[in-house]
């Protein structure tokens, strides 16, 4: 995907503050942190959302978790974090390269969604 924003970044085009690499996973600290720890996981393999994942992806996306735990705990989330994927236009996923989201810190954060949402 040419103009794709995480493909770019995957492939270098454009800077990104790496947290991991290997030679199907990139992570990378989200440019507009939402906590004090808030780093992102994707595939380098251009999938557009989790909806469109298919059964070949398993292997990564299992990868991609698995690896979270340590991760989180490097870059200053010792007891837990949280991960989040938001997916299509009800998720309000507004960057199309499937990316995990991996939140927390020191402290406990708040609530998982705002009250809005139920
Ligand atoms: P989402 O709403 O789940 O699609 O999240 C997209 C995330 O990508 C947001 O948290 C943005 O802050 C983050 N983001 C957008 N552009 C960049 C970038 N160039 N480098 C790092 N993070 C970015
Ligand atoms: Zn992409």
């Amino acid at each position: 995907m040419d103009d794709c924003i995480f493909c770019r970044i995957a492939r270098g085009e454009i800077p990104s503050k790496k947290v991991y690499e290997d030679a199907e996973i990139l992570g990378f600290q989200d440019i507009n942190p939402q906590a004090p720890v808030h780093f992102m996981l994707i595939p380098k393999k251009h999938i557009a959302s989790l909806s469109a994942v298919t059964p070949d992806d398993a292997g990564v996306l299992g990868r991609m978790l698995a690896l979270s735990g340590r991760l989180a705990r490097e870059q200053g989330s010792p007891d837990g974090y949280r991960t989040i994927i938001n997916t299509g236009r009800i998720g309000r996923q507004d960057v199309m390269h499937l990316h995990i989201h991996v939140i927390g810190g020191p402290e406990p954060l708040g609530r998982m969604l705002p009250k809005t949402n139920v």
